[in-house]
């Protein structure tokens, strides 16, 4: 068993005292521990406050962008070895580790990209200086420049390279000092990353730390000029939301939250159309890719009743065709869940949906896993459900099941039932909207974007043309109102923005435009 340690102050620090077990979730084969008790989260704050900062800040955006740019390198050279301890700790499947590690690297490849284009600039001007006064004198305008703290890391358990390499590419850019905070139960990969990170020397003294296990007394010492950005359950969102220093020194949090994402079958979608199979295949990915434990996948699938019928029919041919077990075996399409307590959480969860729903297919997840000793393992099956009454609904529209488990919502087809059908779980992160009647998808997508952080229009047109609606992307915002956290990551440079501070500057007009690198 590996002993995950903390990597702090510039070394690797064991805790003290036993930790918590990760394990294989498909044989419940125990592999490492971890465990952060006696690191000194105080020191850590300060050295990468007064080390790691300052070093960071002295390079250009430009400079900054090699680091990250070497960082992906040295990460890509090493994508096959980063499989194995996601599937073994993960659960994943080997297209689902992939589809997490080459997230990852496609993320610092893009953002080393853009900060190559500010070249040797160490602060970003906003817009054009504006004239102020009658007076063509006085002039004003905003500059962004690196806050002076740190930015803790805090990452959910199924995306352990993505959620890392988000995160740290823009903060990294920006100028400010990381430390990282895996989900303990999953961190083995991270820990592997950060291993490789800390190995290659590339980033400068105190620029990265590491927390292997709890953040003990971590968030109580965070300070006006820190970061706290936070991927989780809405629930650990508003308990770190609410945290004294937060509050107290006005602490900049971003959260990534839960989401009921959905995906709406337009009324003119007819069955066996591009724009219908598209739909098809995108619900089942999201049913099942990495068990359906992604904070993008949907969960609500609403289509018009006349094609009720025909979706579920389709939807159940192509799940029967899904082979879960050990994802260590290439036969297998869906692995286990990520931990005992997500299996319990799954099965209680599927029961609450159905108070309001009925099962159409799966079984309420029982499984016989291939190639693991019955009983052994999180499995659970994938399981479509379907709605009574979806307007009376509550728990569809209210409970997140981190899982394969997806319910369908007959509606009536049209729009403004549509919306008001989803609007209902208070904010999403992504929705789907399928179908080539142009005006209805120009509705939908109007009448849903004041929920939703991101909107997929999956016409005929976009067939074998673009990434799934699941697939977060670096050049486009992340994140959703209400329910999902209301944050906001990547989106090119506005995912700098968390790491940098809005100051807005007024003076005569060539003093500005010094400052601003314009005269
Ligand atoms: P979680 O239980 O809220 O944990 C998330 C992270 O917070 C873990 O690193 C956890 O560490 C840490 N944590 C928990 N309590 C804490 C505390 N009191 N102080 C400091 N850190 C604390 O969520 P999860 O089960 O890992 O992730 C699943 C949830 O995340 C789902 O609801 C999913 O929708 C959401 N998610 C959202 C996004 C997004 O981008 N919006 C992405 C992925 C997942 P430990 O593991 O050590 O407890």
């Amino acid at each position: 068993m590996i002993t995950l340690r903390s990597f702090v102050c510039g070394k690797w620090v064991e805790g003290a005292g036993e930790g918590a077990t990760l394990l294989n979730p498909a044989t419940e084969v125990p592999l490492a521990t971890a465990n952060s008790n006696g690191v000194d989260f105080q020191a850590a704050l300060a050295h990468a406050r007064t080390v790691g900062g300052p070093a960071l800040r002295e390079l250009s955006f430009g400079e900054r962008a090699q680091l990250v740019g070497a960082l992906y390198t040295t990460l890509h050279a090493h994508r096959d070895e980063l499989i194995a301890p996601a599937i073994a700790n993960g659960g994943n499947t080997r297209s689902d580790a992939k589809f997490d590690i080459d997230g990852a690297w496609g993320t610092l490849a893009y953002y080393a990209q853009l900060g190559e284009s500010l070249g040797s600039a160490k602060e970003l001007v906003e817009g054009e200086s504006l004239q102020l006064s009658r007076s063509a004198r006085f002039h004003g305008g905003h500059i962004l420049t690196p806050r002076h703290g740190v930015a803790v890391h805090i990452n959910a358990f199924n995306f352990p390279a993505w959620g890392f390499a988000e995160k740290a590419a823009c903060a990294l850019l920006a100028g400010m000092p990381i430390v990282v905070k895996p989900a303990t139960a999953t961190a083995l990969l991270a820990y592997r990353i950060m291993e490789l990170v800390v190995e290659s020397k590339l980033l400068p003294d105190g620029a990265l730390s590491f927390i292997a296990g709890q953040t003990g007394d971590l968030l109580s010492r965070l300070e006006g000029q820190d970061v706290l950005a936070f991927t989780g359950s809405s629930s650990t969102g508003a308990e770190l939301r609410s945290g004294r220093a937060v509050i107290e020194c006005s602490v900049r949090v971003n959260v990534e939250a839960d989401s009921l994402n959905a995906a709406v079958l337009c009324a003119d979608a007819e069955r066996g159309s591009p724009a219908y199979e598209l739909f098809l295949t995108d619900v089942v990915r999201d049913m099942t890719q990495k068990a359906g434990q992604k904070c993008t996948a949907i969960r609500r699938v609403l289509v018009p009743t006349v094609l009720a019928e025909a979706v579920q029919e389709d939807l159940a041919e192509r799940l029967s065709a899904v082979k879960v077990g050990d994802p260590a075996r290439d036969e297998v399409t869906m692995g286990p869940l990520a931990t005992a307590q997500q299996l319990a959480d799954v099965r209680a969860g599927i029961a609450h949906l159905r108070t309001d729903t009925e099962s159409v297919f799966g079984d309420g997840g029982a499984v016989s896993a291939i190639g693991v000793p019955t009983g052994r393992g999180f499995f659970v099956g994938p399981v479509l459900l379907r709605a009574h009454d979806p307007a009376t609904a509550s728990t569809v529209h209210a409970h997140e099941v981190f899982g394969p488990v997806a319910t369908l919502l007959p509606y009536d087809g049209t729009p403004r039932s549509a919306v008001a059908l989803l609007a209902r779980s208070g904010g999403m992160l992504v929705s789907s909207i399928y179908g080539d009647a142009r005006e209805t998808l120009v509705e939908l997508a109007r009448g849903l974007a004041p929920y939703c952080g991101r909107i997929f229009l999956g016409s005929s047109k976009l067939v074998g043309q673009a990434s799934p609606p699941g697939t977060v992307l670096p050049q486009l915002i992340h994140g959703g109102p209400g329910r999902a956290g209301g944050g906001q990551e990547l989106g090119g440079l506005q995912g700098l923005h968390l790491y940098l501070q809005r100051t807005a500057l007024q003076a005569d007009k060539p003093l500005l435009d010094q400052l601003t690198g314009r005269g």
